[in-house]
């Protein structure tokens, strides 16, 4: 039996940390901690559901992450989570040149539907080489370069992300044993480097639009994104 109380972020205090850290042992005991710091919890009720939203930062670069979760974060309890990487041009303006928007909002309906789960939002914009490069390798892609022909004539690494401090965020919230949404299998192993218990895979394929379906045949070629690709 699990020496974990329920773990509860309303609830959070000193009590419930050490209880926390009592059972650390017992699962993820090698995650790395102390390189984020929790900055405020607040509610935040949205279209697919009332969700909490937590901001961190990274105490060893200038890193800032959110963290959208719902329900008990229990280290015992396999839970949906998910590494969001920021799509300025998805998220927000609906662009239908790649899937972030829909699969972040599928992800949210996923949480919302199972009343459990956490979305880390890393705001590496274009897998990490920020917003305005990531429009200079858009304007290549006009011209006909997929995103990775883009990025290397740019001189643009194709993938900078380091998803640790990710890893340590969501065992931070309270959670070890999780079912990651995701079809990157980067992501994966870097989570499960990092410490945490991967229990399974939930793949995660909206309809790709016309101007997607490019995109995604890429990343399932080029980066080795498990996808099936109807179209
Ligand atoms: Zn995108």
């Amino acid at each position: 039996m699990s020496l974990l109380a329920p773990y509860s972020y309303n609830s959070f205090s000193m009590e419930v940390h050490s209880s926390q850290e009592a059972a650390v042992g017992a699962c993820c005991d090698s995650v790395e901690t102390g390189t984020v710091e929790r900055v405020a919890v607040a509610s935040l009720p949205t279209e697919w559901g009332d969700f909490q939203i937590a901001a961190y930062r990274s105490l060893t670069t200038k890193e800032e992450f959110v963290v959208l979760f719902k329900g008990e974060m229990n280290r015992d309890v396999p839970t949906l989570v998910r590494i969001h990487s920021q799509c300025l041009t998805g998220d927000v303006f609906g662009s239908t040149k790649c899937d972030c928007g829909r699969q972040l909002h599928r992800t949210m309906q996923m949480i919302q539907q199972e009343g459990r789960g956490a979305i880390v939002y890393q705001q590496q914009e274009g897998r990490g080489i920020g917003i305005v490069n990531k429009i200079r390798a858009y304007a290549l892609q006009d011209q006909g370069a997929d995103t990775v022909e883009a990025n290397v004539r740019l001189g643009l690494a194709v993938d900078l992300r380091d998803y640790r401090q990710c890893a340590e965020i969501l065992f931070d919230l309270g959670l070890c044993r999780v079912k990651v949404i995701s079809n990157n299998p980067l992501k994966l192993r870097a989570l499960e480097e990092a410490g945490l218990k991967i229990v399974e895979r939930v793949s995660i394929e909206v309809d790709a639009t016309e101007d997607a379906a490019g995109y995604l045949r890429t990343k399932k070629e080029k980066l080795g994104h498990l996808l099936e690709l109807k179209r």
